[in-house]
């Protein structure tokens, strides 16, 4: 049974569309149920009807042109009660309706299961059968565990269905495609796609329309060429320890890239536009889910050897790739599977218009980069076709986290209306570089910077931050392809310590793992966010963390700027050992004749565990930092980096309201420094909510200082406090952002966040 699942399961995800998709699953299911009847009802979202899409015993004549209301007949009311309805006789059934055109008359009974993506029916499944018998429940649990299973693949279907041709100029500017993600850096881009993918992944390659068919071609002999005299090598070296039976395998290794073979239908695919890597993976995948689809283990361990062939030829074809300089000649949407913090240290920054990553959330690293930046990113676009999109025209909406394909020319204009008013804001914001952060009844809140490039000083600077609340260390060793030495890492620190000296710079110690890999250290684990992280990782590793230390002590030489935070703080221990370390070294700096100070070390508080210990952490440092991002994601048990729980991730649910108050409540007298350094603080309405509580210092990117101070000085805090106490009665975080959004509009103060034409379009 689950081998069968799975065989459905890949047959249908390597469809090429929609319909074939479900062509396939219809054939499959009636086969595999011996059913008479197998077809497929989706919802069409514009009128909420029912429509019969594919079917295998009925009349496929009239797929695509009959369908039943929303309200009309036993379809519907398994996609209303979003349930199974199973009948011995469907036709005594009160809400049976006869669908005319079908031949549905002679089958009673039967059996339908909804198709639910997200919560979202998207329509029903149905088996028939011309006697009247009820399914049993062997096979209701088959059809249930399929659908459930299917719908992913129907709902990208769906998604990918309107651009499945590779010729990205047969399809019209002016479709607007749209598809949906999650918001990871406000504003907007129009501009070109350029697709990135990791080196040596043949599963991300993107189909690229190629400009040069017969120079493609000849790549393509080349790398072949390449890997047949490796293969030989190869053979040749080890054939002395191989019976004639073994040799032979190279021989089919070879077989395989013979002209008349794979080679010759990958040469076919790049004549009709493709360039040589797109078609060498459409080939190979192609080959790859044949053999998976095999009963016989012989020929299915065949799928290994034709993805290590297709790899070997990936990695000659990507020698031959332009370089980075001559990919992104100009501005451009970047779009990837997977993007990551270390992929974009590799592109120049003047070349990125916006950002779109398939995987990932409003609050991976990767977007909060992207918002200290100040680039339009969308998150999560899980649906996305991002292999097709290379050189295609593009809308990035970061404000609701919307993308559109092929715009049409209205469309751009509206959205142009928006860039043009951001741009009319960032003035406004200007003006308010040197004043200070104060409220209207001259409340002082201290607005800070989060960090991890050099080029956020001069930012930062630029936007009136008042010191660095949050240095995030592992960004430079993560654009490095080893550890950075000690020496090395004391000419970074002191780029940001000099920049802002005399005000404090809080650097944190390297918190690598989660998100967070180094591409020269992988910390493989099944639960990275639970896992080695920040603190656990350096108090492992004395040589990592003792060099870190010294070189942040050393780089403060003279300035005596410098303010340690630690990341990733679970117990007490911890702090003591870490403490006794950044001791150590400073004495050891001290000894190689440095003008240093101790530096005054803080925690982060980000992990559940840390509120409830917050005290005793009090009493051990100087200050306390909030890592809202991190303790949003562990008190809500919500991976900050998975899209299908994006929804569920929210700085502003009531527990993680109570828990921020509960820190300030609980150390209001211990004499520590507090602020917050995660995203919430750089949300205006978060900004304004945690001052109210109690929170002095706010740390943030440096693209949403001027919008936070542009908010805090158009209000009182007594306004913010009676915000603060409206909220706190609230249950739901919903309830939450609503009230806010309401109380803020009532201020006057909505119109200083965001152009306002954003809320309207789309
Ligand atoms: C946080 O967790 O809120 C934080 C500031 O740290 P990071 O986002 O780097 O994990
Ligand atoms: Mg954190």
């Amino acid at each position: 049974m689950l081998s069968l699942l799975r065989r459905i399961t890949q047959e249908v995800t390597a469809a090429q569309s929609l319909s074939a998709a479900l062509d396939i699953i219809v054939r499959r299911v009636r086969r595999a149920m011996r059913a008479e009847v197998c077809s497929i009802y989706l919802v069409d979202t514009n009128t909420s009807d029912y429509v019969l899409m594919a079917t295998r015993g009925l009349n496929a004549d009239v797929a695509g042109s009959v369908s039943l209301k929303s309200d009309e007949g036993l379809v519907s009311l398994v996609g209303r009660r979003a349930e199974p309805v199973n009948l011995e006789d469907a036709h005594i059934h009160p809400s049976f309706h006869y669908l005319k055109g079908t031949g549905e008359e002679r089958y009673r009974s039967f059996l339908g299961v909804p198709i639910i993506h997200h919560r979202q029916v998207l329509g029903v499944l149905v088996v028939q059968h011309e006697d009247k018998r009820r399914f049993d429940e062997g096979e209701e649990a088959f059809l249930i565990t399929l659908s459930a299973q299917l719908a992913g693949v129907i709902a990208h279907a769906e998604a990918t269905g309107a651009i499945t041709n590779l010729n990205a100029n047969a399809i019209p500017n002016g479709a607007d495609f749209r598809y949906k993600g999650v918001p990871g850096s406000s504003g907007v881009a129009i501009g070109r796609g350029v697709v990135v993918f990791p080196p040596a992944d043949l599963d991300v390659i993107p189909d690229r329309h190629s400009t040069d068919s017969d120079q493609e071609i000849q790549d393509f002999y080349q790398a072949l060429d390449a890997v047949r005299h490796d293969i030989r090598r190869a053979s040749n070296r080890i054939s002395q320890h191989l019976s004639e039976d073994e040799k032979a395998l190279f021989d089919v290794y070879l077989k395989i890239l013979d002209d008349n073979s794979i080679a010759g239908e990958i040469v076919r695919k790049i004549k009709e536009g493709n360039w040589a890597q797109g078609a060498l993976r459409q080939v190979i995948q192609a080959h790859i889910s044949q053999f998976n689809r095999m009963d016989d283990p012989y020929l299915r361990e065949r799928a290994s050897d034709l993805r290590d062939l297709g790899r070997r030829i990936l990695s000659h074809l990507q020698e031959k790739a332009p370089n980075i300089a001559e990919r992104f000649s100009e501005p451009s949407i970047i779009i990837g599977e997977e993007l990551t913090a270390s992929m974009l240290g590799e592109i120049p920054i003047d070349k990125i218009k916006g950002l779109v990553s398939v995987m990932g959330s409003g609050n991976s690293h990767v977007a909060i980069l992207a918002r200290a930046m100040g680039i339009p990113t969308v998150m999560g676009a899980l649906d996305l076709p991002y292999a097709q999109l290379d050189k295609v025209n593009l809308i990035v909406d970061g404000y609701l986290g919307k993308i559109f394909t092929y715009p049409s020319d209205a469309l751009i204009e509206n959205y142009q209306q928006i860039v043009d008013e951001e741009r009319l804001l960032e003035e406004e914001y200007e003006t308010l570089r040197d004043l200070p952060c104060e409220t209207l009844d001259g409340h002082r809140l201290s607005l800070f910077v989060n960090t991890g490039l050099s080029a956020d000083i001069a930012r930062s600077l630029d936007r009136g931050a008042e010191g660095i609340g949050l240095y995030r260390t592992e960004v430079p060793f993560m654009v490095r392809d080893r550890f950075p030495t000690e020496a090395e890492q004391v000419v970074i620190y002191r780029q940001q310590l000099e920049g802002f000296a005399p005000a404090p710079v809080t650097v944190r110690t390297l918190d690598i793992g989660g998100d967070k890999a180094l591409p020269y250290f992988p910390i493989n684990e099944a639960n990275p966010f639970l896992g080695w992280r920040g603190i656990r990782v350096t108090l492992d590793h004395l040589e990592i963390f003792m060099a870190q230390i010294r070189a942040m002590i050393k780089a403060s030489a003279d300035l005596h700027n410098l303010k340690i935070m630690l990341p990733m703080i679970s117990n007490v221990a911890e702090v003591e050992e870490a403490l006794a370390l950044i001791r150590r070294g400073y004495a050891e700096v001290k000894e190689e004749g440095y003008d240093v100070k101790m530096p005054q070390v803080g925690v982060m508080i980000e992990i559940p565990a840390a509120v409830y210990q917050v005290k005793e952490l009090a009493e051990l440092v100087d200050f306390l930092s909030v890592g809202s991002n991190d303790l949003t994601q562990y008190l809500l048990a919500v991976d900050r980096n998975n899209p299908r729980v994006a929804d569920l991730y929210n700085s502003f649910h009531p527990s993680v309201l109570r828990a921020l108050y509960s820190i300030v409540d609980q150390v209001k007298d211990e004499g520590v420094g507090l602020s917050v350094c995660g995203e919430m603080a750089g949300d205006p309405m978060g900004a304004i909510l945690l001052m109210a509580m109690g929170y002095d210092v706010l740390s943030m990117s440096s693209t949403s200082l001027p919008k936070v101070k542009a908010v805090i000085r158009n209000i009182t805090l007594a306004q913010a406090q009676y915000m603060l106490s409206e909220v706190m009665k609230l249950s739901h975080a919903e309830a939450v952002t609503q009230t806010m959004t309401r109380l803020m509009r009532e201020a006057n103060i909505e119109r200083l966040i965001r152009p306002s034409k954003t809320t309207n379009v789309a």
